[in-house]
């Protein structure tokens, strides 16, 4: 009944266990500010009574938001059910079957996911060596295959938190003018670098964005801003009213108060320095950009099954001879919890 590469496919999934301390998914798990709840509550009793229509098909009034925000056109947005459904239609937009997409390994896994479900091939690059991007090597890998059509670069990257130098970027974005090189900047808001640039200066840059980072994973919304040729193009594959009136409601209100966020996102930022810096005597911690931090250890299983035991819930990745575990910035009473227990594990209690 069903395509015979379902048989072997599995799609993203994470485990999830009773815990006293969630840090396996990257949201922002801070309490928003009592005025921001307040206007979101708002906003969603104004539209109860507009929820009998469909929401505008291509989801206008929140693209009018995202280009005041911005300081572009509407015609620069495309917005999805999260920016996992962005990464759908790029692929559908523009891969033929057989073509390939070219990560960075490790990546976000949903590229390569993506790709095997429509007879995309994965082509990559591995950074585990010495968790650097080798620029010329990237440049030289895409360079010999014709059949990469799109290019996923996620910076800061997940799950090592790097981000990728604005120039480096440049130059891949530049070498390859005929195809798509997607900037995935989930975690832009944690990073001190801005690609925007980068957008505004190429015909075949996409910068990917999500509200999912920033304590509205629940809403599902993300968005992609090119220039109109590649918005364009990705609408003929858009599925029409992908999102809906009250996610919209809650991402215009989020963009009119972003001030409002601001506190709970430079927090994030100091505690994951304060984070990287007391774990460093313990841990070989990566250098992260992003709301999380990840640790490169040997023992990432028995660490994970550690504080599993303890009730924390963090991200483990295995990747040929390295592994990783990636662990979401929260509270800092959570974020107490989990170093204390980090530590004393390293200290065999
Ligand atoms: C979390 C994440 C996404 C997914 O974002 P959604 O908007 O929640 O679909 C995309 N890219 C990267 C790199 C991520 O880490």
């Amino acid at each position: 009944m069903f395509r015979a590469k379902l048989d072997s496919f599995s799609n993203y999934s994470t485990p999830i266990f009773e815990h006293l301390v969630k840090a396996d998914a990257n949201e922002n798990l801070l309490d928003y500010p009592e005025d921001l709840k307040v206007l979101i509550n708002y906003a969603l009793q104004e539209h109860i009574k507009s929820l009998c229509f469909y929401p505008e098909i291509n989801s206008q009034p929140l693209k009018e938001e995202l280009a005041k925000f911005y300081g572009l056109e509407k015609e620069n947005f495309i917005i999805g059910n999260g920016s996992d459904q962005l990464i759908q239609l790029i692929i559908q937009a523009a891969c033929e079957k057989d073509d390939f997409i070219f990560t960075l390994y490790p990546s976000f896994t949903m590229y390569k996911i993506t790709a095997e479900l429509f007879d995309v091939n994965h082509s990559f690059i591995d950074i585990t060596q010495n968790w650097e991007i080798d620029v010329e090597k990237v440049i030289k890998k895409i360079g010999q295959n014709d059949k990469i059509k799109v290019v996923f670069i996620d910076t800061p990257n997940n799950p090592t938190g790097i981000a990728l130098e604005y120039e480096k970027l440049k130059l891949i974005a530049e070498s390859f003018p005929e195809r798509l090189i997607i900037i995935d900047n989930a975690y832009g808001e944690y990073c001190d670098i801005d690609y925007l640039d980068l957008v505004l200066k190429n015909k075949n840059v996409i910068l990917l964005k999500t509200f999912s980072k920033i304590g509205f994973a629940g809403i599902r919304c993300g968005y992609g801003i090119a220039n109109e040729k590649i918005i364009e193009n990705l609408h003929k594959v858009k599925p029409p009213y992908n999102v809906n009136t009250l996610t919209q409601q809650i991402a215009i209100t989020v963009l009119e108060n972003f001030n409002k966020l601001k506190d709970n996102i430079e927090l994030i930022k100091s505690e994951r320095l304060r984070m990287t810096r007391s774990l460093q005597e313990f841990y070989f911690i990566l250098p992260s950009q992003a709301n999380f931090i990840s640790i490169v250890d040997e023992e990432a299983d028995s660490i994970f099954d550690y504080l599993k035991e303890k009730k924390i819930l963090v991200k483990k990745f295995n990747m040929g001879d390295k592994k990783l575990l990636r662990i979401t910035l929260g509270k800092p009473k959570d974020n107490d919890i989990i170093l204390e227990n980090l530590i004393s594990y390293r200290r065999g209690k």
